[in-house]
């Protein structure tokens, strides 16, 4: 008996990490009948659909389901004449139905088919999306992208490389649905057992590199492949919806005896200069369209052949041929194969509806075996976990979307979906554990509104400021006035608007404020001042020591912000452009505040935040943790002349978008990448929008709010008891860095709105959070002696 093709397949779509809707299709046929299979092949589609108001989806799934009946419908028993119909046929349906529909006009999809019959493969290619083959380890892209960038990279405008990052790469020159008629070129690979063909979106392509898409697929079974694919698209950002069909060729067939002796309607008789330009023994190409005066629409019938090394195959654009037929030839050709429809529909019909069902009980397997390694990985490796639930979901979501199940499916797939809600709820808290993450509120927490009816300002900042055995918190107003905060939540006027307050601080025994007064004439530049207010026994402000700046210490510099610790205050100072800072050191004697010898360096962003620890000063900028040291820090050795990064000990995992309490089967399963743990790395925090220092049990700690992720951060310098931080590595032009241990994030997106200050009691029993939600101020108290248990 001859042999037989046989092949595997593996199918997998993801919406991605940005996008609301999946806009791409996808289908493949493998005929049961043997018959079937050996005249009309196996065919895979994929579709990458666009347009606004759910058009995209439309269009592409109009593709996937018009090719796929209308080639096998046809019972042409060449491949390349059917599929090109087809093709055309669903670029028809998808114009006609934009025409329909003022919503869905301008919609389109790319298409990328492929017929794989005996031992050849047809590809047939409309748009970006592409075909790839694996063969013998090495890969080679089949189809022709229709889009701007490659055609700079055929016109040599482009290296391949500005291509894949070039702004104009999505820009496709050719698609299905926004022309009456379209081009589509075809190419043939002669198969050989193992080789496995790739057909997959932009969403894939533009996301991995051809290597990495030939080392995933050489590594594993298809349905393996598919799963790693999507996965290092997303890995990789995850910009667009994700889609790959991966079959593997297990045996090769033979070709029908009627296609290695073409004697078919609608063939072309080759002239001699085309013949020499194909391989031998190759089937002969096909007019890729025709309308019924015989004039010959299309496009270039590439023959793509032979092995992988560049000498043999041969990638010859063919130039497509006028040719005129009686008027009388395709309306007979036509009335034929409807009747041939009418009579082979039913059967056709029947093989694909049981087809489907195989291929849901397929998916039903996979999304089960996807569960249990989950369950296998929650405790390790929980993100890998929350990955591979995510692509569970996707999968059932797409079962219960796209396809007709039967009773015991559906039980089976409710059945899978309450499995896949406990092992998400799992593994959240498992990787929450593991990031140190506790969701607010919680027992230790409690948060009360700010009353700002009695006064015109919104508080900007606080600080909590300790006298004889109780605590005051001031606040400073948008307005530039201070306030003290009553305890009812109120706000009570303590220096008015026109004190000009710039910034607030505490050493946690008196209160600090920079000023700026503005003198008479608008070319007198103004002055500013240092002022620090001890509190009297009812924790009332005293008489202040104040100090003003020097101008001659400004030189173009502006003070912003303010910190202290112990007697020390440091006002913070940066130009305009953002390249140089000062830090202004006040020491105070209890009679008066004396200035020190100014510390000056570069810095490469704007200085959002200060902390300051008994040596070091903590600076937030553009995300990036990093210190200065001071207070004699560097004694001996040279002043720093830029600032050192801050050390973790590994990154710091971003919070997951749901908790395991709340998680339910109707929302998305949370996903994150898993942080490398490369050792020592910089403390870098994106969203981070301000620092603060609080000492708790007689240790220091930083506190880092990150209104971006809706959490705090809560840092100290590891295991010893000491205030001090321990200082490693050194280089010449940067101190010593500063390591440090992540304690605790707090995160919540109700508790946790905006953070827009942080103030640590001076005894270390609380940490006050200011936080704003719209036209809401909040208290935030969280008590550091209680366990933050969410029961
Ligand atoms: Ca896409």
């Amino acid at each position: 008996m001859a042999k037989q093709l046989r092949l595997e397949v593996a199918q997998l779509t993801d919406v991605g990490r940005k996008r609301e809707h999946n806009e791409d299709n996808m289908a493949y046929v493998i005929p049961k009948d043997a018959q079937v299979m050996a005249t009309k092949g196996a065919l895979f589609i994929v579709a990458d659909g666009m347009g606004g108001h759910a058009a995209g989806e439309v269009a592409s799934e109009i593709a996937v389901d018009t090719v796929s009946n209308a080639y096998y419908m046809d019972d042409n028993e060449d491949v390349v004449t059917p599929l090109l119909q087809a093709i055309k046929r669903a670029n028809a349906a998808i114009h006609q139905r934009a025409a329909e529909n003022m919503l869905r006009s301008g919609m389109g999809t790319t298409c990328v088919a492929s017929v794989l019959r005996g031992n050849m493969a047809y590809i047939a290619n409309v748009g970006d999306s592409r075909a790839y083959l694996v063969r013998a380890g090495q890969v080679k892209q089949i189809s022709q992208d229709h889009s701007w960038v490659a055609e700079q990279v055929r016109a040599g405008l482009l290296s391949e490389e500005q291509a894949r990052t070039h702004a104009q790469r999505n820009v496709i020159t050719r698609c299905l649905g926004t022309q009456p008629d379209v081009e589509v070129d075809v190419f043939r690979e002669p198969l050989v057992e193992g080789d496995c063909l790739v057909l997959c979106t932009d969403g894939l392509s533009g996301l991995i590199s051809d290597d990495e898409l030939r080392a995933i697929v050489a590594q594993s079974v298809p349905q393996e492949s598919v799963y790693h694919l999507v996965e290092r698209a997303n890995e990789n950002g995850g910009p667009d919806n994700i889609t790959a069909i991966v079959v593997r060729v297990q045996e090769v067939g033979v070709e029908p005896v009627s296609a290695r002796d073409p004697v078919r309607v609608g063939a072309r008789e080759l002239s001699e200069e085309e013949t020499a330009a194909l391989p031998a023994g190759a089937p002969m190409p096909y007019i890729a369209g025709s309308n019924t005066d015989g004039r010959v629409i299309s496009a270039p019938l590439r023959l793509s052949s032979g092995p992988l090394s560049p000498s043999e195959s041969v990638t010859a654009p063919q130039p497509a041929l006028a040719r005129r037929r009686s008027r009388l030839f395709f309306p007979t050709l036509l009335l034929l194969f409807l009747l041939i429809v009418a009579i082979a529909g039913g059967g056709v019909f029947y093989f694909l509806h049981l087809n489907e069902a195989q291929s849901i009980d397929r998916s039903l397997g996979s999304v089960e075996s996807l569960i249990g390694q989950a369950k296998n990985e929650a405790a390790a490796n929980p993100s890998q976990a929350l990955k591979d639930l995510s692509s569970a979901q996707n999968s059932l979501r797409d079962l219960q979307k796209n396809h007709t199940l039967d009773d015991t499916q559906t039980s089976k797939l409710n059945q899978l979906q309450s499995q896949l809600v406990a092992q998400v709820k799992t593994a959240i808290s498992n990787y929450n554990a593991h990031a140190q993450i506790v969701q607010l509120p919680c027992q230790a927490t409690s948060s009360n509104l700010i009353n700002m009816l009695s006064i015109n300002t919104v508080p900007q900042s606080i600080a909590s400021v300790g006298y004889g055995k109780g605590i005051a918190l001031f606040s400073l107003g948008g307005d530039g006035g201070l306030y003290q905060l009553t305890t009812q939540n109120g706000l009570v006027n303590l220096l008015p608007a026109s004190s000009n307050i710039l910034a607030m601080n505490t050493n946690g025994a008196q209160l600090l404020l920079l000023t700026k007064q503005a003198r008479n004439g608008s070319t007198t530049p103004p002055t500013y001042s240092v002022v620090v207010y001890p509190l009297d026994q009812n924790g009332k402000l005293a008489t202040p020591l104040s100090a003003t700046i020097d101008p001659t210490q400004l030189k173009g510099l502006v003070p912003s912000l303010v910190t202290a610790w112990g007697n020390n205050t440091y006002v913070v100072l940066s130009d305009a452009n953002q390249n140089n800072a000062r830090i202004l050191d006040y020491v105070s004697d209890g009679k008066r505040l004396t200035a020190l010898k100014p510390y000056d360096f570069s810095i490469s962003a704007p200085i959002s935040s200060v902390a300051a620890f008994a040596d070091q000063i903590f600076l937030l900028s553009n995300g990036a943790v990093q210190s200065f040291p001071v207070a004699g820090a560097f004694s001996g050795a040279p002043q720093p002349q830029l600032p050192s990064p801050v050390l973790v000990q590994s990154p710091i995992n971003l919070p997951l978008a749901a908790n395991p309490n709340d998680f339910s089967s109707s929302m998305v399963v949370p996903t994150a990448t898993p942080v490398e743990q490369t050792g020592n790395s910089p403390l870098t925090v994106a969203g981070a929008n301000l620092l603060s220092v609080g000492v708790v049990n007689k240790v220091t700690h930083l506190y880092i709010g990150d209104s971006q992720n809706h959490r705090l951060l809560d840092l100290n310098v590891g295991q010893t008891a000491s205030a001090t931080p321990t200082a490693t590595s050194q280089n010449a032009t940067a101190g010593k860095s500063v390591m440090m241990q992540l304690v605790q994030q707090y995160v919540s997106s109700q508790s946790l709105p905006v953070v827009k200050s942080i103030a640590v009691d001076p005894q270390g029993t609380n940490i006050n959070v200011l936080t704003q939600s719209g036209a809401n101020v909040a208290l935030l108290h969280i008590a550091t002696g209680v366990s933050c248990t969410n029961a």
